[in-house]
């Protein structure tokens, strides 16, 4: 079952981080006594375990450091049960999508759909549609979860609970560690709090405290409309008052928002390097069949989403978006509107195509300098930050002279700078500016990991965020489940 990695599986070396790794052995169960097998053999000789969904990742948590690669890209099984899905950890979220009964969908959609619910559930993984329906957590009823020491452990939301910080499941027991989080979008650490349900432990640790062997999924009602406006803003400063004019404030506990009314699904953004990078790629786009819709020179865009039950509401959203366009200093004849799930498709469809035609520039540049990766940031901020991150992004980016666009998930103030080094020099320059803004961000009370996990890769600005306290609480905990780290070593703790 385990066999010796020869030199043509190097991919299994590596993740959409681009990072390299080493690795004597691999295995590819099928299932779940198959991974005890593994694990049984694993821990006889003393092999570190890594983990790995579909290689997706772009934090470098499924690139091995050595000994076995525990690859579940063949645990692809899907049961549809009573508006539930069961699923195998290798299932990708294509599949999970194609076996969602009529009428409902599964909304967490990182915008890589060949990654592994597996993956998705260790990273917490979240995307456009997370700014309403929440990350991947909020979509997971169920898990079992193989420890290192081979005891598989079922957790059921609702049923399985911490008593205060004291849980005990199977033949573990001890005190959860109260770990703080900043108050924004956060995947970076283990999720803990009083009475928690015991899966969210699993959900964003990053196969550090276990292996998902199975997980039940919630599904949710299609709404009954659907339609999104992609708004095209003078500048940055405008795009942030757009943002601020569109997103709803909480509702008061006691006086939930009706539901007649349309709900703000998503609301992303993509500045004027990004537009412009779409623009000088179209060619290649058109040959992948990716139409880029007619973007106006010189601005920043915001794509928005509003899930309604019916269209009414729905347009009453779209046309009070489209009057704030006015206020923002916009021409509302250049929006693009989109009521039907094709024309939506569409206007979303390039979303996906930048991080993937970075990546294919990256590679370009990688035959002249092979050690060249991207630098990504993934950071959230709080509500009342945005402008001023925005502002320290775009200033320090115009003294630097490096290439860049910044795209992502705006609603959350959760952007994604991309450096694009063209050498050495670039990326060192880069990575100087990567850990000013790592500074300012926490000092802000933001997170440095908003979705992609900490990895292997974020480990140093991960410390800067929480402190060696926190990591020592982490550390404990984790050893309560994998006590001779086995599991992971090297990914979110050192
Ligand atoms: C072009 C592109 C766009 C992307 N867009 C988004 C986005 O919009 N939002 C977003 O959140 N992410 C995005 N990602 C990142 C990535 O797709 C997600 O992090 C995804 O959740 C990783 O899934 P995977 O199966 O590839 O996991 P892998 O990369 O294989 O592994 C990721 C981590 O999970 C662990 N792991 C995997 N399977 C298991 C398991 N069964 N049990 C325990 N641990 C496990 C691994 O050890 C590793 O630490 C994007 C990536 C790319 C390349």
């Amino acid at each position: 079952m385990i066999e010796t990695l020869q030199p043509p599986q190097a991919d299994f070396l590596r993740d959409e981080s681009r990072r390299t790794g080493q690795a004597e052995h691999i295995a590819f169960p099928r299932t779940e006594a198959e991974v005890l097998t593994i694990l049984a053999d694993a821990r006889r000789h003393g092999w570190p375990i890594t983990i790995q969904g579909a290689r997706t990742g772009i934090s470098g948590g499924a690139v091995p450091d050595r000994g076995l690669i525990l690859n579940l890209s063949q645990m692809t099984d899907i049961r549809v049960t009573d508006h539930t899905l069961r699923v195998q950890p290798g299932a990708t979220l294509a599949a999970i999508r194609a076996a969602v009964p009529a009428g409902f969908f599964f909304s967490p959609d990182p915008t890589e759909t060949t990654a592994s619910i597996g993956g998705m559930i260790s990273c917490n993984a979240s995307g456009a549609l997370s700014f309403l329906y929440g990350p991947t957590r909020r979509h997971i009823l169920g898990l079992r979860v193989a420890t290192a020491a081979g005891e598989v452990l079922d957790v059921q939301r609702g049923r399985d609970h911490a008593e205060g910080l004291r849980f005990t499941r199977g033949s573990l027991c001890g005190d959860l560690p109260l770990l703080p989080r900043p108050a924004v979008k956060n995947a970076a650490g283990y999720f803990v709090e009083p009475d928690m349900d015991l899966v969210d432990l699993f959900i964003g640790a990053e196969g550090t405290l276990g292996i998902v062997t199975e997980a039940t999924l919630r599904l949710l009602p299609i709404p009954g409309a659907i339609w999104g406006l992609m708004a095209f803003l003078p500048d940055t400063a405008a795009a942030v008052r757009y943002v601020n004019a569109l997103r709803p404030p909480p509702p008061p506990p006691d006086h939930p928002a009706p539901e007649s009314a349309a709900r703000l699904a998503a609301l992303e953004y993509f500045d004027a390097p990004c537009l412009d990078f779409l623009r000088t790629h179209a060619d290649e786009l058109a040959s992948k069949n990716i139409a880029v819709p007619p973007l106006p020179d010189g601005t920043a865009c915001i794509y928005a989403e509003w899930h309604a039950p019916e269209d009414a509401a729905a347009e009453e959203a779209v046309m009070a978006a489209a009057d704030h366009l006015t206020e923002c200093g916009a021409d509302p004849d250049t929006a693009i509107l989109a009521d039907h799930p094709a024309e939506i498709e569409k206007l979303k469809i390039f979303r996906h195509a930048v991080p993937e035609l970075v990546n294919s520039v990256i590679d370009q540049r990688r035959r002249t300098h092979p050690d060249l990766v991207k630098l990504g940031t993934d950071m959230a901020v709080p509500d009342d930050r945005l402008a001023d991150v925005l502002a320290l992004y775009e200033s320090n980016l115009a003294a630097s002279g490096l290439e860049h666009l910044t795209f992502g998930h705006i609603g959350a103030n959760h952007l994604h700078v991309n450096i694009l080094p063209r050498d050495p020099a670039d990326y060192a320059a880069g990575k100087a500016l990567y850990t000013r803004w790592a500074d300012q961000v926490i000092a802000w009370g933001g997170s440095i990991s908003a979705e992609h996990g900490i990895g292997k890769l974020k480990r140093d600005l991960f410390r800067q965020m929480v402190g060696d306290d926190t990591l020592a609480h982490m550390r404990t905990l984790k050893t309560l489940f994998d006590p001779a780290t086995l599991l992971n070593p090297g990914t979110l703790l050192d």
